[in-house]
């Protein structure tokens, strides 16, 4: 079980903001043989074969082409994007005469506490002239650069009662001395090897350089950065790379900003799913008739993580619909449909764990806390099919270091991986077999 914690942690270390974790699930895609579309030329997808495209370089979606042809997409969408401090343009601000901190703003909703005094690196991405074009490179400083630093308790005795951070004012990562003015922009342009002069435009973030750990009595635990939602898409990756589709097309998603809503052209709430379904049936020789019928009889697993019972909290939790961090993968449900779960889904996807021996968990909020949202109803509006609310069960979900079971993603590779086999038949509106 320790190795896929090892494993995803060494996976999450490449991928410090969204551009870098679409590149890393394009590498492993590469490397089991995977072939690259653009979005911007005509597909030639044959039986048999394992393909991928990218949006914005954020997301990416992959697919692969039973032989024998096809009646349906069986889809698992997570996201790649975390909560973070985003650099403004102009970022460098002198402070104080003596010290450059940097202008940054929230992407996402962080618990803010815990991005102070520790180091911090700066990573997305920058758009260079190269050659007479624009090119986007991939800009990570990989060095301990920036912290924000906490204000002494002799300022403020009342602290550990409770404190409201002013974003504008608290959260300004120091960068160096008064000496360090023009440095960032320097480093950006070394970072993605170009001359200064020819760095156009960016896009960077904080993130958190902690290196993850396994931890607990008996190595039980893990914990490092972006976790939420990582895990989703690492174990949603590994199950879809093993798994020979038979009857359907099998779709992996890393969709992107769902932490600000999913609306954007590389977000849920965009035609990038739809486009990708369509472009795959037309391409498989299917009219749009056939290509309407595929999809209604299609199933997606929106995989977003789940709140675990928090040890020193479990009063905040359903009485009989909680998570426990190496329980098993948690089936999410909310009868205002935030999450996607109805009695079809939850019956379809339980039975393919039942019989993949994996162990399900439930989850419900309280009745009387609001919860979160995900991109699984987003996704619904553009391309509608049963689709069912999943993820693993994780502690401190937004803090910039949270903690999951060592052990549940073991489970959800299990579970993905019989999901991605399954072939999913639906007979009528109401009436399904799994094969
Ligand atoms: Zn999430």
């Amino acid at each position: 079980m320790k190795h896929y914690a090892k494993d995803f942690i060494e996976f999450v270390s490449h991928s410090p903001t969204a551009f870098h974790a679409c590149e890393a699930a394009c590498e492993a895609l590469r490397a089991a043989g995977f072939s690259q579309l653009k979005e911007q030329e005509p597909w030639a997808i044959a039986p048999g074969g394992g393909y991928f495209l990218t949006r914005n370089r954020s997301a990416v979606v992959a697919f692969t082409v039973p032989e024998g042809g096809a009646s349906h997409f069986q889809i698992a969408a997570s996201h790649g994007d975390s909560p973070a401090f985003k650099l403004k343009p102009n970022a460098e601000d002198l402070a104080a005469g003596a010290y450059v901190r940097l202008n940054v703003e929230r992407y996402g909703g962080m618990l803010m506490s815990t991005w102070l005094d520790r180091p911090l690196s700066i990573a997305g991405r920058a758009v260079v002239r190269e050659g007479g074009r624009l090119v986007t490179k991939l800009v990570d400083f990989g060095r301990d650069a920036v912290l924000i630093p906490n204000m002494p308790i002799h300022f403020n005795r009342e602290v550990n009662d409770g404190y409201k951070f002013n974003p504008q004012v608290d959260l300004l990562p120091l960068y160096g001395g008064a000496d360090a003015q023009g440095k960032l922009a320097e480093e950006i342009a070394r970072s993605c090897g170009a001359a200064a002069e020819d760095v156009v435009a960016s896009d960077l973030y904080l993130y958190n350089r902690t290196p993850g750990a396994v931890w607990g009595a008996d190595g039980e635990f893990f914990s490092c950065p972006r976790i939420d939602d990582l895990e989703c898409a690492y174990t949603t990756l590994r199950a879809f790379l093993d798994a020979v589709p038979a009857g359907h097309v099998n779709v992996f998603a890393m969709l992107d900003n769902e932490e600000v809503g999913s609306g954007t052209k590389q977000g849920a709430d965009s035609t990038l799913l739809s486009d990708a379904l369509a472009r795959i049936a037309a391409a498989l020789g299917m009219d749009g008739e056939q290509a309407r019928a595929a999809i209604a009889s299609s199933f997606m697993v929106s995989a977003d993580n789940a709140h675990a019972v928090h040890p020193n909290h479990p009063e905040k939790y359903d009485a009989n619909n909680r998570a426990f961090l190496n329980a098993g993968v948690v089936v999410k449900h909310n009868a205002n449909q935030k999450y996607t779960t109805d009695a079809v889904s939850a019956a379809i996807f339980g039975e393919i764990c039942r019989r993949a021996g994996v162990p399900v968990q439930t989850f419900v909020n309280r009745s009387d806390i609001l919860g979160g949202s995900t991109l699984g109803n987003i996704a619904n509006a553009h391309v509608s099919m049963n689709t069912v609310d999943i993820g693993l069960p994780q502690l401190a979900m937004h803090s910039c270091y949270e903690t999951a079971g060592t052990r549940d993603l073991a489970y959800m590779i299990d579970a993905m991986r019989a999901f991605y086999c399954a072939d999913i038949r639906t007979f009528a509106d109401g009436e399904y077999e799994i094969g």
